[in-house]
């Protein structure tokens, strides 16, 4: 049985900025695609595209966090991939509405007889916690096997075969526990990221999804540091990390 302890955030997509020729900006310093069409959105509001301050993307961008104008980063949307990450943690996840579209595991359709399980942070390093949750795990999973098999026989007259694995695999599930791992493709924009990760990098966020948060708010900060640059990782009395925000928006 595969137990995961951390979780695994790729970026399977960043936005393109196809500037127009007819509206140039006389851009300074280094940007990616998503900071400077945030920055062109900005600019077109006033028609500043001459940069009479002289502002590199960075400066920009940072007057605009300070100032609290959130719609201008609604243009630029940063798709990842989570793994490792259980089916609790993607519940609380999946209640992020606004901005966000998600696209999730089926245990319906897929087989999860061999799922891997995700440890929550609380029980990781201690060997007697951490032995009790690897047995209760192995139970579970050897429950959901022996329930798709009975439900496997109990619908024998169904003569489509994926009908008849999706009808067991769809009941047989609930017996499967919150720590079963899943994948879920997240997309979102940048304002509706900086919520979501304001209020689950947290201290009063849970732990599992606390971790998530960090290791999105790391993979978005090499990506876009224009944009996500003002958070904060550091660590809790208890060692694990949290994050704030720099500019919070109101
Ligand atoms: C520490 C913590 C504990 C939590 N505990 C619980 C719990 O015990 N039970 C529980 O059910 N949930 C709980 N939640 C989830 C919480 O209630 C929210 O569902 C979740 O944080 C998403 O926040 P949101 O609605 O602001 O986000 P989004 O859906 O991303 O929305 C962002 C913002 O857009 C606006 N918005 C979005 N949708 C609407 C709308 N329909 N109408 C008007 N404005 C809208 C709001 O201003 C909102 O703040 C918890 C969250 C945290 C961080």
């Amino acid at each position: 049985m595969l137990i995961l302890r951390e979780p695994r955030v790729t970026l399977i997509a960043r936005p393109e900025f196809v500037p127009p020729a007819h509206l140039p900006v006389e851009w300074k310093g280094e940007a990616s695609d998503g900071e400077r069409i945030a920055e062109f959105a900005g600019r077109l509001c006033y028609m500043s595209q001459h940069n009479p301050a002289g502002r590199t993307t960075a400066d920009y961008l940072g007057n605009i966090l300070r100032q609290g104008h959130g719609s201008v980063f609604e243009h630029a949307q940063y798709v990842l991939l989570l793994e490792g990450i259980s089916r609790s943690c993607t519940h609380e996840l999946v209640r992020h509405r606004a901005g966000f579209g998600y696209s999730q595991l089926s245990q319906r359709y897929v087989d999860e007889s061999t799922a891997a399980f995700v440890m929550p942070p609380a029980m990781q390093g201690d060997a007697e916690l951490e032995a009790t949750w690897i047995r209760q795990m192995e139970e579970a999973q050897a429950a959901y096997v022996e329930a798709v098999e009975q439900l496997m026989r109990r619908y024998a007259a169904v003569e489509d075969r994926v009908h008849r694995r999706k009808m067991a695999r769809e009941a047989a599930r609930s017996v499967l526990p919150n720590g079963t791992e899943t994948k879920i493709v997240v997309s979102a924009n940048v304002r509706a990221w900086r919520t979501m990760l304001e209020l689950r990098l947290g201290e009063g966020a849970e732990a599992e999804i606390r971790r998530v948060a960090v290791a999105i708010l790391r993979v978005l900060q090499r990506e876009a540091p224009a944009l996500f640059g003002d958070f904060e990782i550091y660590r809790m009395e208890d060692d694990t990390e949290a994050g704030r925000v720099g500019f919070h928006k109101v």
